[in-house]
């Protein structure tokens, strides 16, 4: 239902009917805003009719108190889409394209004319990743992200992303040279998947262990490769603690899950990290683990999905 909403909408070149119907779908959505007040008289403006502007409207007041000058705002006042200069239509497509995977392909983009250029694409989706980055932190602080059940076994993995450098391009910052362990624990029920990313600066015992005691529950059966930072800290903490030689294949007993299964889920998010293209700084590293995070802990649980998520992430952090 939103999604063949959301196509409607999705049009090169709409006509103005179609760029008004768009507007007051935002609107409902809680993407733009409903009422905007004159910031030289104060009163409601009324929208009308702007050929000259892409969106195809603006925010006009004519109150008898200006004598005879007009005030106008943009119907984005306050939005996501505020500060851009692309089509309402253009972000549409988008916001859908984000949402319905992790690898948006810029070239794709530019082909179907969603943006000219790579630089405006990039500038995007930092915008986009941010709000699922900012919508994550929310999610935290309100409910902690925790891993673990007589079900939900815990999976912890270390990856070095600093020598992965086929995969990526451009210099390595100095703040990737120094944070350059992605600590992963992935929670695994049936065909769930929970991961939880984040940036360490060594995979030391002092560094991984309050990670996996901040997020996982005591009792959870936690499997590891036999890396020594772990070694006899994990069962003193309570859990059940079993380590695998990551050559040898294991068969989960609640689930039935083959770690080859979890093993390829870890390669998903990595090749996708990898991948990043241009400056790839601690902060950038640090938003796409959290979209990573994003996409299974909320955009995946949401009854409309990744874009029913992401409408109702956009309208938390942009309130218009
Ligand atoms: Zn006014």
């Amino acid at each position: 239902m939103l999604h063949s909403k959301l196509l409607l909408f999705a049009i090169r070149k709409p006509t103005t009917n179609r760029k008004r119907m768009l507007i007051k779908w935002l609107q409902r959505k809680k993407l733009l805003a409903r009422r905007v007040k004159c910031s030289r008289c104060g009163h409601n403006m009324t929208m009308e009719r702007n050929r000259r502007h892409v969106d195809g409207f603006h925010w006009m007041c004519r109150h008898k108190s200006h004598r005879g000058k007009k005030t106008s705002r943009s119907v984005r006042v306050g939005s996501l889409f505020e500060k851009s200069k692309l089509s309402l239509s253009s972000w549409i497509m988008f916001i859908y394209r984000f949402t319905q995977g992790l690898r948006i392909r810029q070239i794709d983009m530019m082909q179907d004319s969603i943006a000219k250029s790579s630089k405006t694409l990039s500038k995007m989706a930092r915008i986009m990743r941010n709000v699922c980055h900012c919508a994550m932190k929310r999610f935290r602080r309100r409910h902690g992200q925790m891993i673990g059940s007589s079900l939900e076994f815990a999976v912890l993995d270390e990856s070095d992303f600093r020598h992965k450098r086929k995969y990526g391009r451009g210099r390595a910052s100095t703040t990737w040279r120094r944070k350059k362990w992605v600590f992963g624990i992935l929670g695994v029920r049936n065909k769930h998947r929970h991961p939880i990313l984040r940036l360490v600066k060594r995979r030391s015992r002092t560094h991984l262990v309050p990670i996996v005691v901040k997020h996982v529950r005591p009792g959870t059966t936690i499997i590891s490769d036999e890396w020594r930072a772990y070694r006899g800290a994990l069962a003193s903490m309570g859990y059940r603690h079993f380590t695998v030689n990551h050559s040898q294949w294991f068969v989960d007993p609640h689930s039935g899950a083959h770690s080859q299964h979890i093993e390829r889920a870890w390669l998903t998010y990595k090749t996708n990290v990898w991948r990043l293209r241009g400056n790839r700084t601690g902060k950038m590293l640090k938003e796409h683990l959290s979209l990573i995070e994003w996409t299974h802990w909320l955009g995946e649980k949401h009854k409309q999905g990744p874009l029913g998520r992401i409408i109702k992430d956009i309208c938390h952090q942009f309130l218009v």
